[in-house]
């Protein structure tokens, strides 16, 4: 079968790698219908994901349809249309049962597939954990209204839940990229007073006020007094950061009001200082990355409800033997490339 594959540092490669097998009783394989391509690949590709191992197939955002599982496996079955989880997690370990699937401690727990196992820019993948790892796709529902469930829609409902947000609030998302308008969607299913987005691309902010006409939108010069002049009590009642510059990091604390919920969705390239002397007196709570994807079923409920959709951010789709031009378009940002879907042939 075909496989995307980080070959060595600032190269993936276009392999043909013999089809996955069931190596564990609660495994299954799955073959990718639709997958896609993610920031977090590109970081692979240039070195700055340490623990990715050279020859793994990349891919960690896919949909696809169970083909085989294991003889522990009860929650899927063979013909399942299904979202794969970004995340392996074992369902049973102190962090699990506490829904903090991002650490639990088997030693392939939290992101392990596309980057320390084989992951899903391929025809087919297997999943360990298929109980926890897979969520069964309602009939209602499109594999482009799905692909997103498993990572980035993930990544957005999970910072929604944990951020605190209130109907009276002012809420401020730091970064209008693809996670950054997932998170944007989730926040709006809790109704707060007012959204405002911050992003330095105009294109986005565009992209932004046409899919939500009521949200305000400014870029990084102008956000704090936006926010000023819309909120309350002198700052942001809640600040999600969803951009992961060292700006952006600072304007997350700089527009909070005092005692505001801070949410750290961004992964940085380097560490950011917390100006301790200069923030004291906030009292600021400061919440951090990464997701605990655990709240697919959630989602996948939503959108069949028509409360979530993130097909908007799909603007283009190549097949799987042109994944090469695939990423050269996403990751120099052309032609307005939000998304990338990779479709696989049948
Ligand atoms: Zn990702
Ligand atoms: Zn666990």
């Amino acid at each position: 079968m075909l496989a995307y594959t980080y070959v060595d540092h600032g190269k993936f490669e276009l392999l043909d790698k013999p089809k996955p097998v069931l190596l564990d009783d609660r495994d299954a394989i799955v073959r990718v219908t639709l997958a896609s391509i993610c920031t977090s690949d590109l970081h692979i590709k240039h070195g700055s994901v340490p623990r990715a191992v050279p020859g793994v197939t990349v891919g960690h955002e896919m949909v696809g349809v169970v083909e085989e599982v294991g003889c522990a496996v009860a929650a899927v079955k063979p013909g399942d249309r299904v979202t794969v989880n970004v995340e392996t997690f074992c369902g049973v370990c102190f962090f699990c049962q506490n829904g903090w699937v991002n650490n639990c401690t088997d030693p392939n727990g939290g992101w392990a597939l596309g980057c320390r196992i084989d992951g899903g820019q391929a025809e087919y993948v297997r999943v360990p954990y298929a109980d926890q790892g897979l969520n069964k796709i309602p009939d209602t529902v499109s594999d482009e209204q799905a692909l997103f469930v498993g990572d980035i829609l993930a990544t957005g409902y999970w910072a929604a839940q944990i951020s605190e947000i209130k109907p009276t609030d002012t809420v401020l998302i730091l970064g209008a990229g693809p996670t950054g308008i997932c998170t944007l969607q989730c926040v709006r299913l809790k109704e707060p007073r007012r959204i405002i987005v911050c992003d330095k691309d105009p294109r986005r902010l565009k992209f932004v006020r046409d899919c939500c006409p009521e949200i305000l939108t400014a870029g990084p010069e102008q956000v704090q007094e936006l926010v000023q002049a819309y909120s309350e009590h002198g700052g942001a009642d809640v600040v999600l950061e969803v951009a992961g510059s060292e700006e952006t990091f600072r304007l997350a604390w700089e527009c909070a009001r005092p005692n505001a919920v801070v949410t750290v969705v961004a992964l940085y390239d380097g560490p950011q200082t917390l100006p301790l002397p200069e923030m004291y007196g906030k009292n600021l709570t400061f919440k951090t990355g990464g997701v605990d994807g655990c709240n697919c079923a959630e989602t996948l409920e939503l959108i069949a409800d028509g409360k979530l959709d993130t097909t908007p951010l799909i603007t283009h789709t190549y097949p799987l033997r042109d994944i090469e031009a695939a990423y050269d378009l996403f990751e120099n940002h052309r032609d307005g490339v939000i998304k990338v879907a990779i479709q696989m042939e049948e």
